[in-house]
C-alpha cells in the first residue's frame, strides 16, 4: 500500500468521534455569519427546537462551543457547591474521569465499584442511599452508555430508586454517546442534568456539548452551585430565548447541528434507535462466531452504539488495531485505562448503514488472520446472513 496515497473512504469505526455525513459537512461549508443578526437567531431557535425533541425534553436545552467534558463540568459548577458530597458510579474510564474532574472542583465524591462488565444494579444506589437518611448525598452521577465497555445502564430504574426513597438528589446523566443513538427520555426517566456531546450519535464533529436540564436543576442552580461564569446557566437561557448566546457560539457547528438534527427527523428517531440494534446485533454475531469474547457480561446491558472485543491472553489487541489501521485504513476504538490492550471498540453508531458495517466487520476479520490471535473464521458471513434475516 502507497502511503502517500490513500484511496477511497477511511473507516473512523471509533465510539466517537463518529463518522460525519456529506450532509452535515456540506451544511458547514457556508460563511460565518453576524451572531448577533437576524439569520443567526433563525438558526439557534431551530437547533434548540430540534436538539429538546432529541432529549425528549420540554425544559431548557444550553449548548456549549466545548468539547463534552466542558458539560461535565458545566453541570456540577452550576447545582454542586464546593465540598458538597456526590455519588457516582465507576462503570469504566469515563465514569472514572468524571469523578477525577468533581474531585479536582473541589467536590467530595463517593463511587460505588464495579467491575466494568456491566450496567448500573440500581441495587447498589439503594443500598447507599438508604444509609443518607439526612441527605447529604446531593447529586448521583451516572454514565449512559459506557463508551469504554460497551454497558449501558437502565437509568428509569435508577430514578425509580431514588423516588422510592424520596431522596432529594439530583439525578446527573452522562449521555454523551448514548444520545441519539439509542433511547433516552430525559423528561420521562426523571433526569435532572442530562450531559451531551456533538461528535457521537449527533454525528458532528466534536466542539458542541449539551446540558440538558430540569426545572428542578435550574432553580437550585438560582441559589447553590459554585462560582462561575462561561459555564452558567441563567447567563445562557436568558440570551438563549431571543436565539441568541452571551458570547460567540461555534456558529458554523450549528449549521452542522441543523442538519444533524433534520436528518435524524426524517429517519425518525425510533428508527433511529432500531438500526443501530440491529447493527449492534450483527456486530455481536460475528464476534461470537470469531470466537471471541465480549467485554459486557449482561446480555440486557449490551449497547447498540459499540462493541468491545476482547482479545485472549498474551495478545495485544492495540497490534492488532495497528494492523487494522496500516493494511486496510480503519481506526478502531483503543482499551482505556485498565482495558489498555486488552480490548479494542467496534463503534457502530451515527451514519452507518449494513454495508459500512460489513466492510468494518471485514477489516477486522482481515486483521485478525494477518495477526497471530486465534480465532475462527466466518464472523462476516454470520453477521451478513443476520442482515439478511432481519431486513
Ligand atoms: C466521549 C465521551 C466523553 C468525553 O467527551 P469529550 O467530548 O471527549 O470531552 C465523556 N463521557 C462519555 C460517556 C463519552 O463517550
Amino acid at each position: 500500500m502507497n502511503k502517500n496515497y490513500l484511496s477511497g473512504r477511511h473507516f473512523l469505526q471509533l465510539p466517537g468521534p463518529s463518522n460525519v455525513p456529506d450532509r452535515v459537512l456540506r451544511a458547514m461549508d457556508y460563511p460565518t455569519i453576524d451572531h448577533r443578526g437576524p439569520e443567526f437567531s433563525e438558526l439557534s431557535l431551530e437547533c434548540f427546537k430540534g436538539i429538546k425533541k432529541v432529549f425528549k425534553t420540554k425544559n431548557d436545552v444550553v449548548i456549549y462551543p466545548a468539547s463534552g467534558t466542558g458539560a461535565w463540568e458545566a453541570a456540577l459548577v452550576n447545582c454542586i457547591k464546593e465540598n458538597d458530597l456526590v455519588l457516582m458510579v465507576e462503570t469504566g474510564h469515563f465514569a472514572s474521569l468524571w469523578q477525577k474532574m468533581a474531585n479536582k472542583i473541589g467536590i467530595n465524591t463517593e463511587i460505588l465499584k464495579t467491575d466494568w462488565r456491566r450496567g448500573i444494579d440500581p441495587s447498589l444506589i439503594e443500598d447507599r442511599l438508604k444509609k443518607d437518611k439526612e441527605n447529604h448525598i446531593k447529586a448521583i452521577c451516572v454514565v449512559h452508555n459506557e463508551t469504554s465497555t460497551g454497558c449501558t445502564s437502565n437509568i428509569k430504574e435508577i430514578r425509580e430508586v431514588m423516588n422510592n426513597l424520596n431522596h432529594d438528589a439530583l439525578l446527573m446523566v452522562d449521555s454523551i454517546s448514548g444520545l441519539a443513538s439509542i433511547n433516552y427520555e430525559h423528561d420521562n426517566w426523571g433526569v435532572d442534568v442530562t450531559i451531551s456531546g456533538s461528535q457521537k450519535g449527533l454525528m458532528l464533529p466534536p466542539g458542541l456539548s449539551f446540558n440538558s436540564i430540569s426545572e428542578k436543576a435550574l432553580s437550585i442552580s438560582k441559589k447553590s452551585g459554585m462560582k462561575r461564569s462561561y459555564w452558567d446557566w441563567q447567563e445562557q437561557i436568558k440570551m438563549n430565548d431571543t436565539g441568541f448566546f452571551p458570547y460567540t457560539p461555534a456558529t458554523n457547528l450549528l449549521y452542522g447541528l441543523k442538519e444533524s438534527l433534520k436528518m435524524l427527523d426524517e429517519e425518525g428517531l425510533e428508527n433511529v434507535f432500531k438500526r443501530h440494534d440491529r447493527l449492534a446485533k450483527a456486530t455481536r454475531k460475528a464476534v461470537q462466531a470469531w470466537g471471541l469474547e465480549i467485554f459486557c457480561l449482561d446480555e440486557n446491558n449490551y449497547s447498540s452504539v459499540l462493541t468491545a472485543v476482547m482479545v485472549p491472553d498474551k495478545h495485544n489487541a492495540d497490534e492488532l488495531r495497528k494492523i487494522i489501521l496500516e493494511k486496510f485504513n480503519m481506526s478502531l476504538g483503543n482499551g482505556l485505562s485498565k482495558l489498555q490492550g486488552k480490548v479494542f471498540r467496534i463503534g457502530h453508531l451515527g451514519d452507518f448503514n449494513d454495508l459500512m458495517l460489513l466492510g468494518t466487520l471485514n477489516g477486522v476479520e482481515m486483521g485478525l488472520s494477518i495477526s497471530n490471535i486465534p480465532f475462527q473464521k466466518g464472523g462476516v458471513e454470520k453477521a451478513s446472513q443476520f442482515l439478511k434475516e432481519s431486513l
